[in-house]
């Protein structure tokens, strides 16, 4: 153990469903999931439309509010 030299892998980013690292290479073939679990249950998000942004949500956007000048 610790006699090879590991294959170089790519930069590591966050699952965006865990958080876990993942290694963003070939070696992860589920990137940016860590894992195809945390893809499915992105995807299932999604689908469930629960990223949906409420109607009743009140948008800011109808007055300027912050002007740069
Ligand atoms: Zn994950």
């Amino acid at each position: 153990m610790g006699n090879d030299i590991p294959a170089q892998r790519g930069p590591l980013v966050k699952c965006p469903t865990c958080g876990r690292n993942v290694h963003y290479d070939s070696g992860s073939p589920f990137r940016p999931f860590c894992s195809e679990r945390c893809r499915l249950i992105d995807l299932g998000t999604w689908a469930d439309e629960s990223y949906r942004i409420p109607e009743s949500t009140p948008r800011d956007g109808g007055l300027p509010s912050d002007s740069d000048d």
